[in-house]
């Protein structure tokens, strides 16, 4: 069995498309026979991918479980288009056995899926909220996959503010999290959409929870993490991560291979750095400061389309 994130199609390969923020794992059986697909956010464009992905046409078309980061619209973009044509395939040509996907969310980004996705959630979906309020930087239950027994996926509770509040606003929800996916061979983090304070935690853990999760994100294989802007900003708490806070990250958590994603995902400002560059240029700028300041393992930027197996 080879696990692999994206896909070998033409539009994924093309490398002038930016890395985004969904990843497919997709189980399969060397014959050509589609065993899994688990899906970790529904963002823009997601859905095209999909269709033009080979591991998923026709009979091998599937769905097992979407697994969300979080709630914000970047993330969530696609679920019309995904989990409508997801049904009709699986009710009306039979050839899909989940035409009702459970989706997985902390509590507090199930509430505002359930918000603003309130036909999908009621026809298309089982939203299965994660029930815990666990602070940042603490393991979370690991997401339960009987049909899938050797692949471990274990959430983390990571801060991005602009996302952890309740409906109205006026409380702060951890709403967020970060994964440990563990394969037959590899371990890969997911770390995205994450405010400037977990810098902190992940470099310097305090408590017992914090330090817990620390030590299973280190020496992981891989370590695919929100890197927005090429400079810090000075702002209190931004966010997301830049550059060099990654690279501190990294430092910590000694990946083989950091892949920064969401690179300029949100419009870059002159100023920062990364203003209009292309992902050759952040591979350039990244790889040549990843070997000044010796920082551990490869600096790779993804393409949409590029596989890591687990
Ligand atoms: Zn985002
Ligand atoms: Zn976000």
């Amino acid at each position: 069995m080879k696990k692999m994130f994206g896909c070998p199609c033409d539009r994924c390969n093309d490398h002038n498309r930016r890395a985004n923020v969904s990843i497919s794992l997709i189980s399969h059986d060397g014959a050509g026979k589609t065993l899994h697909h688990i899906l970790f956010d529904v963002g823009g464009g997601v859905a095209t991918s999909l269709f033009h992905c080979p591991w998923l046409k026709h009979e091998n078309s599937r769905l097992d479980q979407i697994i969300l980061t979080h709630w914000h619209p970047d993330h969530t973009l696609n679920f019309n288009r995904v989990l409508v044509s997801n049904f009709l395939r699986g009710e009306r040509l039979k050839i899909n056995p989940n035409p009702v996907v459970p989706v997985w969310a902390r509590s507090g980004s199930a509430a505002w899926v359930q918000r603003n996705f309130e036909f999908e959630s009621s026809q298309y979906m089982h939203l299965q909220p994660s029930g815990e309020a666990n602070p940042i930087g603490s393991l979370i239950e690991p997401i339960h996959l009987p049909a899938i027994p050797d692949i471990k996926i274990t959430p983390f509770s990571l801060s991005h503010f602009s996302a952890d509040f309740s409906l109205d606003r006026q409380s702060k929800v951890p709403s967020c999290a970060g994964f440990v996916v563990e394969g037959p061979n590899k371990k890969a983090i997911f770390f995205w959409d994450s405010d400037t304070t977990n810098e902190a935690w992940v470099t310097n853990p305090q408590t017992d929870d914090q330090k817990a999760t620390v030590s299973l994100l280190q020496d992981a294989d891989y370590l695919i993490i929100d890197t927005l802007v090429w400079i810090g900003r000075n702002d209190k708490v931004y966010p997301h991560l830049s550059f060099p806070r990654v690279m501190n990250m990294a430092k910590s958590l000694r990946p083989k291979v950091t892949l920064p994603v969401h690179i300029s995902g949100h419009p870059d400002l002159p100023g920062l750095g990364s203003w209009g560059w292309s992902d050759e240029d952040w591979q350039q700028n990244g790889s040549q400061a990843w070997s000044e300041q010796s920082a551990p393992g490869r600096f790779v930027v993804p393409s949409i389309g590029d596989e890591l197996e687990l």
